[in-house]
């Protein structure tokens, strides 16, 4: 049976749309944003299914798929970009994202061989074994079927008005991925957040290779802490995610996200008593059933215990070119 479109307003000037998504995570919210040109926020997966519903949802809002003139991608995920290829060729519309997003959807080789070699030399210091290295692998590749190769048209720059939406400001929101940002206004304090904070599950601080430097990586969880400490300055009425319901007390969301994160600490401090472990070790104890979901439990371990260690509660030691951790 053919699915409805699940379409809202949640404010003024903007239409969500629900997509469908072959992830576990379910539903990506796009947001269409009506003004001087009818702009789209995110995309959904590259399938058809995502592909049929969000012309509908288009239509539905009032729009032909013509009148779509930008498409702007908060951050390079597969569910939030794999459709900008396709929405660019039919309707000739421009694409916007941060410069980083331009260089992973355009996929040179000198950046897919940037990219393994960073997750390679990732997981070797992880301590994960070869066999395990080609079940991640597995999944890379997996999620890229729901990507497509995409030219940005233009870069978008923190604290930059938004082509067109002069209304809406470009904030970087570093942490969940190194591309990552959200869009705010300030006439009604609405936040379109993306993957930055979502009401039902938490969000991934996921370790990316940097693009602009091939120099060590970024220690995403304690960035997202520092940006999730600078969200909580901002007033927002209403924060529109990438996923799930709207969010009304974001402080509150987040200093449940900073409890989360306290015990996770604590569960990772416990797995160490008395026994040096590697952060492939730690992972598979904390997540024994979900095996199938490496890069985000070795990317919420890895980013654990980084933060432990910056605030002194355990001990690194290297061996062998692999990170061994203990209390
Ligand atoms: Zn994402």
């Amino acid at each position: 049976m053919q699915k409805m479109i699940q379409l809202e307003r949640p404010c003024k000037g903007v239409v969500s749309l629900a997509i469908p998504t072959p992830f576990q995570i379910g539903d990506v919210n796009v947001y269409l944003l009506e003004g001087k040109k009818l702009t789209l926020v995110d995309t959904g997966a590259n399938t058809e299914e995502s592909w049929g519903l969000l012309t509908q949802g288009i239509e539905a809002a009032g729009y032909r798929l013509s009148d779509l003139q930008q498409v702007v991608l908060t951050h390079f995920h597969e569910d939030h970009t794999g459709l900008a290829y396709r929405l660019k060729k039919e309707t000739g519309a421009t694409v916007l994202a941060h410069p980083d997003t331009a260089v992973w959807l355009k996929e040179e080789p000198w950046f897919i061989e940037r990219r393994n070699r960073f997750f390679l030399e990732l997981y070797k210091r992880a301590g994960v074994n070869e066999a395990y290295i080609q079940k991640i692998i597995g999944v890379y590749q997996y999620l890229r079927r729901f990507g497509h190769p995409c030219e940005v048209d233009v870069v978008l720059a923190d604290g930059e008005t938004l082509p067109s939406h002069p209304e809406w400001k470009v904030v970087y929101t570093p942490g969940h991925s190194q591309t990552h940002f959200s869009l705010y206004r300030d006439s009604d304090e609405v936040m379109l957040l993306a993957d930055h904070l979502i009401a039902h599950v938490s969000s991934n601080a996921l370790l990316e290779p940097t693009v602009q430097s091939e120099e060590g990586r970024v220690k995403s969880l304690i960035q997202y802490r520092q940006e999730l400490q600078k969200l909580k300055q901002f007033p927002i009425s209403v924060g529109l995610a990438g996923h799930g319901e709207p969010i009304h007390d974001h402080v509150d969301l987040i200093d449940r996200r900073f409890d989360s994160m306290e015990r996770r600490a604590e569960n990772i401090l416990e797995v160490l008593k008395g026994k040096q472990k590697t952060a492939f070790e730690v992972a598979m104890q904390l997540f024994p059933n979900r095996q199938d979901q490496l890069p985000l439990i070795l990317s919420e371990t890895i980013g654990h215990l980084d933060w432990l260690e910056a605030e002194g509660r355990l001990a690194r030691g290297v061996r062998d070119g692999i990170d061994r951790y203990s209390v």
